[in-house]
C-alpha cells in the first residue's frame, strides 16, 4: 500500500512515497523554484537520482510532474497505486487537536489560521489543492506541526499578556516540530519500555525546539506563537526582550517587520558568530579559536540547559533526554556540551557511544537520567497518520 507524504512550501514541494505498513521509502523527491522558468525537479529511487530543469509555473504543474515521473520511472503503474496522501500543515491552531481528513471545510479552517502562519499555511494549502485536483478520489490527510502540543495546559501555553489578545486573536504558544516530537517520543517510550516516561526531546536542526513529554503527551515546548520563540537556532534568535524591536527600529531606521526579519534570518548562530548558520562551520571555527563562534555555540548550549532544568522541575523528574534532527543526530560535541551542562541531574555520558551515529543510548547503565540519539522521521509519522485516518 503506497502512501505519499508531502511538504509544500511557497516555491517548493518535497515528497516521499512510502510502502505501508512496512514504512519503506520507495521514492522521494523535491521540486524547487516553482513559479520560475528554471525550476528543478529531483527524483530519487533505487539509489538513483535524476534531476531535470524546466519551467514549472505553479504547484499544480509540480504535482503533475511528480506523478508523471513516478509512472515514467515505473515506481507506480498508475495513480490508483497511491492510496492516501498526507500533507504537512504548519499551523493547526486550536481547531485541530488531531490530524484531519481533508474536505472543503477543513481547507477553509486551515485558511482561517493563515494570520498565525502567513508564510506557511497558504503554501501548504496550495500543495493540498494541487494534489486534490490530480488525485480527486484519494483520501488526503492534513498533519499539523502544532497538534502534538495541543495537550499543553493553560499555564504552559498562555502568555502573561492581556487575556483579550488570546481571546480575540489567538495569541498563545502553539509550538512546532510536533510531528517530529511525536515520532521520537513514541520511539523513546519503546526504548525505555515505559509508556509513562518523562522525557525531554531536543530537536536540533536549523530550526530547533525542545519538548517536555510526560506519559506520551507534550506538556511544554520551547517554540511559541511562531517558530521564533525558544532556544537560539541557525538564524533565529530564540527568546529576546521584545523592546529590542523598538530600539533597533529606531536606531537603524527599520520597520518592525524588518527587525523581525533580522531576528528570524540574521540571528542565532549566524548573527552571533558572523560566520554561518551551519553548526559544522561554527564548531570548526570554534576549534580554530574563533571567540564569536564559541559564543554562538555556548549561548545555545546554555539556553538549552535552561529549558531542560525548567522542564525537569515542571514534570517533577526526568527519565531521558533525546537528541534528534541534523545537529542532535550528528554532532557528538554538541550533545556532550549539553549533557555536561545538565550533569547535576545525574548524567554519565558513555563517550564511546556518543561518538557514534544512529539510534542508541549515549549514557552509561548507571546514569540516573538516560540520554539517547533517536533519528527523527516526520514522513513516516505523516504516513502513519494517513493509515490511521484514511
Ligand atoms: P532543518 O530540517 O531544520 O533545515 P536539519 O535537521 O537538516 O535542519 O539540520 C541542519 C543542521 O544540522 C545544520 O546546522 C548542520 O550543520 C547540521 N547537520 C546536518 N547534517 C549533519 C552531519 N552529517 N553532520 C553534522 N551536522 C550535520
Amino acid at each position: 500500500m503506497k502512501i505519499m507524504a508531502v511538504n509544500a512550501g511557497s516555491s517548493s514541494l518535497k515528497f516521499q512515497l512510502l510502502e505501508m505498513p512496512s514504512e519503506d521509502v520507495i521514492a522521494s523527491g523535491l521540486v524547487e523554484r516553482i513559479g520560475y522558468y528554471n525550476a528543478v525537479f529531483t527524483l530519487k529511487m533505487n539509489g538513483e537520482k535524476v534531476s531535470t530543469t524546466q519551467e514549472i509555473l505553479n504547484h499544480k504543474e509540480a504535482v503533475h510532474l511528480v506523478t508523471k515521473g513516478l509512472i515514467d520511472h515505473k515506481i507506480i503503474s498508475s495513480l490508483d497505486d497511491i492510496v492516501g496522501v498526507g500533507h504537512r500543515v504548519v499551523q493547526g491552531g486550536e481547531i485541530f487537536k488531531n490530524s484531519a481528513l481533508i474536505n472543503d471545510k477543513v481547507i477553509e479552517q486551515i485558511k482561517s489560521l493563515s494570520d498565525l502562519a502567513p508564510l506557511h499555511n497558504p503554501a501548504n494549502i496550495t500543495g493540498i489543492e494541487a494534489f486534490r485536483k490530480d488525485l480527486p478520489d484519494v483520501p488526503q490527510i492534513a498533519v499539523f506541526d502544532t497538534t502534538f502540543h495541543q495537550t499543553m495546559s493553560e499555564d504552559a501555553f498562555l502568555y502573561a499578556a492581556p487575556y483579550e489578545w488570546y481571546q480575540n486573536y489567538g495569541v498563545r504558544k502553539y509550538g512546532f516540530h510536533g510531528t517530529s516530537h511525536q515520532f521520537v517520543s513514541e520511539r523513546a517510550a519503546v526504548l525505555l519500555d515505559n509508556k509513562k516516561a518523562k522525557i525531554i526531546i531536543c530537536h536540533l536542526g536549523n530550526g530547533a525546539s525542545l519538548c517536555a513529554v510526560d506519559s506520551g503527551k507534550s506538556v511544554d515546548t520551547s517554540m511559541g506563537l511562531t517558530p521564533l520563540e525558544g532556544i537560539p537556532m541557525g538564524t533565529r534568535s530564540g527568546n529576546i526582550d521584545p523592546t529590542v524591536l523598538m530600539l533597533i527600529s529606531d536606531k537603524e531606521n527599520k520597520s518592525y517587520a524588518e527587525v523581525l526579519d533580522d531576528l528570524n534570518k540574521r540571528s542565532g548562530f549566524l548573527g552571533v558568530s558572523g560566520i554561518s548558520n551551519d553548526s559544522r562551520d561554527i564548531l570548526r571555527e570554534m576549534e580554530n579559536g574563533n571567540h564569536r563562534a564559541r559564543l554562538a555555540h555556548e549561548i545555545q548550549v546554555k539556553r538549552i540547559a535552561d529549558y531542560i532544568g525548567s522542564y525537569y522541575v515542571y514534570m517533577g523528574g526526568l527519565d531521558a533526554i533525546i537528541f534528534t534532527a541534523g545537529i542532535g543526530e550528528n554532532e557528538g560535541r554538541v550533545r556532550e556540551a549539553i549533557l555536561n551542562a545538565v550533569k547535576v541531574l545525574g548524567i554519565e555520558i558513555d563517550q564511546e557511544e556518543n561518538q557514534k551515529r544512529g539510534e542508541r543510548m549515549i549514557t552509561t547503565k548507571n546514569s540516573k537520567v538516560k540520554a539517547f540519539i533517536i533519528p527523527t522521521n516526520e514522513e513516516v509519522m505523516i504516513a502513519r497518520e494517513v493509515m490511521r485516518l484514511k
